[in-house]
């Protein structure tokens, strides 16, 4: 079966088109600017490559768009829609009404809506892709794949904030974690790459990218993971600062900034400093230059004392996960790096593990070269330390095909 994986933003819509059978990824594609001047589709199907641009209104034209070029004569890899089988979509938030992926009903949808509030930016963005593609694909089944579901196995004194426990049973408000798709796929495949049972090991997962989280993962169940409510939580990431006192908000709101760092002279809001929390902070905040990890290791080289400073804030923050992860699960097994900065940066990593011998981790710089699955640890580590490329859109196929052909997803 052929199934279309759909991961709707606000203006943009990523698909890729995956033949189950062998887990073949036949094209792929973005569809940027939803709504916006300078609309395009990019799309690739092996060695092919094209890129429309036109004015693309709303999600369901995306939809339309892409579902033209997946059949078009050169560029395309199916004859017909009736080839996909099913779509699977990645949405963010399922609050704590799904701890699995879901088929798409009205009741799914209702719950996706009543997580609005949770996922402001992502879930209205996921549920206009859910119901364009119910539009231009009438009778295809539609499956739901949570960003938050993996988490849901977290006990109450992991998941709990220590606020009057009324907001979190009227309100909600707990940590939920997010990457749960990326976090469940590598903490299964990395067992499967060791050819080792999840049973009995304890696993931590750093997820390192643009946004960066690390879970726990004791029984092939996640224990705790570091983003909460929000993904503003945890480590210092591109833009966002990660955990942090939360009176620093009020001290922001009554003393903000402008951006050359004379007094802005009146109050902001709280919505404005989280704002600047999450898109003017991190490796961007920090260092006053750049988000993006290449970047800041460049800067750091040629001795940028700020760009040093965020390098070490964030290989500091993932160092105190790591232990902090290891008493709470009494050990670690094994410890694995996925996303951009977690597949492709060895010195990151090494600066991460040197220094965790005294828990039984240690770094071979030579294993450590690698950008894809390997273990990178020492012969003599206690410690398993891998590098396991993470693999969302096989995790979102995977649980279409097994709910659309079983009803049920395998190994949740
Ligand atoms: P992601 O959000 O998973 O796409 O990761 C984005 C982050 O990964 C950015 O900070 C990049 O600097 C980093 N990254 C992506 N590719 C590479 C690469 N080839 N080498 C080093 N860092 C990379």
């Amino acid at each position: 079966m052929k199934i279309l994986v759909v991961n709707a933003g606000s203006s943009s819509l990523k698909y890729q088109l995956i033949d189950m059978d062998g887990e073949k990824e036949l094209a792929k594609g973005l569809v940027e600017r939803i709504g916006i001047e300078g609309s395009r589709l990019k799309h690739s199907a092996g060695d092919k490559k094209t890129e429309i641009a036109q004015e693309i209104p709303d999600h369901e034209a995306a939809a339309q768009l892409m579902l033209k070029i997946l059949q078009d004569p050169e560029f395309g890899v199916i004859k017909s829609t009736d080839e996909i089988g099913a779509v699977g979509h990645r949405v963010l938030h399922g609050g704590s009404a799904f701890t699995a992926s879901v088929i798409v009903n009205d009741a799914a949808k209702q719950a996706i809506r009543d997580c609005f509030p949770l996922g402001p930016l992502h879930n209205p963005a996921n549920l206009m892709g859910i119901e364009a593609c119910e539009k231009v694909m009438k009778g295809t089944p539609q499956v739901a794949v949570f960003d938050t579901a993996f988490h849901q196995t977290m006990p109450p004194k992991a998941y709990m904030y220590g606020v009057p426990k009324m907001y979190e049973e009227k309100l909600h408000v707990r940590r939920y974690g997010f990457h749960g798709t990326s976090h469940r796929y590598v903490s299964r495949r990395v067992c499967e790459f060791l050819g080792i049972s999840p049973e009995g090991k304890k696993i931590i997962i750093c997820h390192l990218g643009n946004g960066s989280s690390l879970s726990a993962v004791k029984d092939g169940k996640c224990q705790d993971t570091s983003m909460g409510l929000t993904p503003l939580e945890g480590l210092l990431m591109g833009t966002r600062c990660g955990s942090c006192d939360p009176a620093v908000v009020q001290f922001i709101a009554n003393n903000p900034l402008k951006d050359d760092g004379t007094p802005l002279g009146h109050p902001i809001s709280v919505d404005e400093v989280l704002t600047i929390m999450n898109k003017k902070s991190g490796l961007l905040g920090i260092s006053g230059k750049s988000s993006d990890c290449r970047d800041i290791d460049s800067l750091a080289d040629a001795g940028d004392p700020d760009a040093e400073l965020a390098r070490e804030m964030l290989v500091y923050g993932i160092k105190k996960y790591i232990g902090a992860y290891a008493a709470a699960m009494g050990g670690v097994d094994i410890i694995v790096f996925t996303a951009g900065i977690g597949e492709n940066n060895a010195d990151l990593r090494k600066q991460v593990i040197d220094g965790l011998e005294f828990m039984g981790a240690k770094i071979d710089a030579e294993k450590n070269k690698t950008r894809s699955e390997a273990v990178i640890s020492a012969d003599d580590s206690r410690v398993t330390v891998c590098v396991i490329p993470t693999n969302e859109e096989i995790m979102i196929a995977r649980d279409t095909l097994d709910l659309v052909t079983t009803g049920k997803v395998r190994d949740n």
